[in-house]
């Protein structure tokens, strides 16, 4: 080690020492900040320290997988550093490594082993990581949209790995080849792959509807599917090009549900191995990350006799499907960041007729700004279940309120974890809450409750801050009150979605409210087009938002969608909604688009009809959207025309106000865009002046356009669900072409006063 390294490693060890001792706090990843300011390659001089070193990456799952293979390969007393607390950027691997290798030294020498290392690793870090630590292995997990303001498009993360894997040329990839995004990567790269996944299609799941990219990472064709297990994996070939799942090395070969778990059998294909395994928890996701953890440790030298006892001796990480009990009440806490973790709680608490749970989204940095694919979420599974309560906390309380509205979901405002507890007070004390939180969320909650607990501690109880480190619970014996205990719900008990319907409509159920009479054989009718194609950032509750907003107003209203390789007919359709897309995802539908042509110019521009056009949508409706060398043609139908910044990367993304006259009050939204788009001065802008964020172009000051009945814009969140006046043009519009000119009965709203007002306080010089 050299000079500076020797400097750098001796001040990460003191900040570590201070740290400790006298904030009494853990070092988390400051000293390995400190180590690498001193030292930007002490990574490289790290290296030699281990004989085998992996590094765990994908968007769901790497602290669990990390965890696992960690414990398999010490199983049989191999020394193992990892930064189990989840640290997963380049100074919390190095403040990890720097942490614990005296001990390690130590143990090694004493059973005359090497050193092994296991990290996780954030997926744009691996850019920094693998170059330098150059990992024996590095495990992909699944790729999925996940703080994607940070990110930017999934290639994007998709380019980063392979150029780490690049950069490290002797790194084994293990990737999860049921999904197409990471095949995609393993694809591309030169580096040894081995490949895991399902040999069939695993029963009990519900494949969800979203699915992040069903594309062939060849030729962008869309993917056929023999089953989908879910989310975008499964087992798929490209009928175009014939790109298919790669054939699986290390497979599970077969699932049961147990009541407390899972069985599955592993196959080892690279030599025949097969053996059956348990795991005590729920979700095809956990099998995924105990495949990969243990299917890594076979190859890193683990002994498979160890595995299931690594499995049963299996202790979440704090706030992953976490049991605890505080104030009398059980609880679950389970961190999920995305739509597909979300899911797979949500279908666990269907599944077990939980009556009670709480999800809680914050917007700090660390989880990203952008929440909108809180749209994505399948919340609408909740809304058949009878006697539950649901609450919305963290800093986007508001919005997820106004998301769990439109799922026909009423939700409670929750300031926290103890006031949840408090707020189920009246509900049997044998319920268990369970909780759904992102990732600062989390973290929140998690210290929350550990205070909690200690207060309810006996006197002398373990006060130490390692009473948080994966239990932090009271006993399980606390029992509730039970006094106020209400029943169980009967059958008879009202569903969720019976009890919006009561709250938020103007009509008994099934009514059409007088004005609207002419409508009752004929109704509005709201086409989505592209539904599976283009929908970034939860645009498709755009289209659950129109129809809700009129069957509240007793509006008669169907939905009916243009999907790929249909013919579209435009003329019963009386409100269009269009979604943005990536890049990609917009070449792959503008071949289609391109065919309807005359059909939207006459639906826009003769029939005059209601459109919500956003983002990648609403770029594809002007002549052209270039991108540096490459050209989209797009359908020319309005006069706009767009194009990319030099630089892929340079994108427009954060949380934007506008100027608009005809919502009646400013718009409020999230951008997240490439493309700058500019208008032909025949056109008329529907921000005329941006109040905070970028709009079109960050240039001429104007957001998106309004022409005859179309709205364009760049705004998600999705757009209309801060801004109702919007969704009422909309529908009003689409009215009055059918002669109905009566204006819209207000509809209260609350909900969305509340997000509007707790977004504006975000905004910079907002007034
Ligand atoms: N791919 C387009 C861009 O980056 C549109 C993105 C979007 O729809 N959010 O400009």
């Amino acid at each position: 080690m050299g000079l500076r390294s020797t400097i750098a490693t001796g001040a990460a060890g003191a900040a570590r020492f201070g740290l400790q001792r006298v904030l009494r706090r853990r070092g988390g990843s400051i000293p390995g900040a400190l180590a690498i300011a001193l030292d930007p390659n002490i990574l490289a001089s790290l290296r030699p320290l281990f004989t085998t070193s992996v590094v765990v990456t994908g968007t769901n799952g790497k602290t669990t997988t990390t965890n696992l293979l960690a414990d398999a390969l010490a199983a049989d007393g191999t020394p193992v550093i990892t930064n189990r607390a989840g640290n997963n950027l380049e100074g919390g691997i190095a403040g990890a490594i720097l942490e614990g290798r005296a001990d390690a030294k130590r143990a090694a020498r004493a059973t005359g082993t090497g050193i092994v290392g296991c990290f996780e690793c954030d997926e744009l870090y691996t850019a920094r990581v693998l170059p330098k630590l150059k990992p024996r292995y590095l495990v992909l997990l699944n790729l999925f949209r996940d703080q994607l303001d940070r990110y930017g498009e999934i290639d994007h993360t998709q380019d980063v790995i392979a150029g780490a894997l690049a950069a490290s040329p002797e790194t084994t990839l293990v990737f999860n080849a049921d999904d197409p995004l990471c095949a995609g990567v393993a694809r591309r790269v030169e580096n040894r792959c081995i490949a895991f996944g399902f040999t069939g299609p695993a029963g009990s799941e519900d494949p969800d509807k979203v699915s992040d990219s069903r594309f062939c990472a060849a030729c962008n064709a869309p993917l056929a599917y023999d089953y989908v297990l879910y989310g975008q994996l499964g087992s798929y070939r490209c009928p175009k090009c014939g790109w298919e799942r790669p054939a699986l090395d290390i497979a599970c070969t077969g699932v049961d549900t147990l009541p407390e778990g899972q069985r599955f059998r592993y196959t080892d294909r690279l030599d025949g191995h097969s053996f059956e395994l348990e795991i005590g928890y729920h979700g095809l996701y956990m099998v995924y990350n105990a495949l990969a953890a243990l299917g890594t440790a076979r190859l890193a030298g683990g002994d498979e006799r160890r595995f299931q006892q690594v499995l049963d001796r299996y202790q979440p990480a704090r706030g992953r499907m976490e049991k605890r009990c505080v104030k009398g009440r059980k609880l679950l806490v389970n961190l999920a960041k995305n739509p597909v973790g979300f899911d797979r709680i949500i279908q666990i608490v269907q599944e077990t007729g939980a009556r009670t749970c709480a999800f809680f989204i914050n917007d700090k940095d660390a989880d990203g700004h952008d929440i909108s694919w809180i749209y994505d979420v399948d919340f609408e599974r909740l809304a058949a279940l009878r006697g539950l309560t649901v609450f919305a906390g963290g800093t986007r309380a508001e919005d997820l309120q106004v998301r769990l509205k439109y799922a026909g979901v009423p939700a409670r405002i929750v300031r926290g974890g103890v006031d949840a507890i408090e707020q189920a007070r009246g509900i049997d004390a044998q319920e268990t809450l369970y909780i759904v939180a992102n990732y600062t969320a989390t973290l929140e909650l998690t210290d929350e409750l550990d205070r909690a607990a200690r207060e309810e501690a006996p006197i002398g109880g373990d006060d130490s801050e390692g009473a948080g480190a994966t239990g932090g619970a009271a006993p399980e014996s606390a029992a509730g009150d039970g006094a106020s205990a209400d029943p169980a719900p009967q059958e008879s008990s009202p569903t969720a979605a019976e009890i919006a319907w009561d709250t938020w409509s103007l009509v008994a159920p099934g009514e059409v409210a007088e004005p609207y009479a002419a409508l009752a054989d004929n109704p509005i009718t709201i086409c989505h087009l592209y539904p599976q194609e283009l929908n970034l950032y939860g645009d498709t509750g755009n289209v659950a938002i129109l129809a809700a907003r009129c069957r509240w107003r007793g509006i008669p209203v169907r939905v009916t969608s243009l999907n790929r390789g249909e013919e579209a007919d435009l003329s019963h359709t009386d409100i269009a909604v269009i979604g943005g897309g990536a890049d990609r995802d917009q070449l792959a539908v503008q071949h289609e688009l391109m065919r309807h042509r005359a059909e939207v110019d006459r639906y826009l521009n003769e029939q005059q009809g209601a459109m919500l056009a956003i983002c990648g949508g609403y770029q594809l409706l002007g002549r052209h959207y270039f991108l540096g060398d490459e050209k989209i043609e797009g359908l020319g139908v309005i006069g706009i025309e767009t194009r990319r910044a030099d630089n892929p990367t340079d994108r427009l993304i954060g949380n934007v106000a506008v100027r608009s006259e005809i919502a009646g009050a400013d718009i409020l939204g999230f951008e997240n865009h490439g493309g700058r788009t500019y208008l032909d001065a025949d056109e008329k802008p529907l921000g005329t002046s941006v109040v905070a964020g970028t709009g079109n172009n960050g240039k001429d000051g104007f957001e998106g356009i309004v022409h005859h009945g179309l709205v364009g814009t760049y705004f998600h969140g999705p757009v209309l669900s801060k801004n109702p006046a919007l969704a009422d043009w909309l529908i009003a519009w689409a009215l009055r072409q059918r002669g109905i000119a009566a204006p819209l009965t207000p509809l209260a709203d609350a909900e969305e006063a509340g997000a509007r007002r707790a977004f504006e306080k975000k905004l910079p010089h907002h007034t």
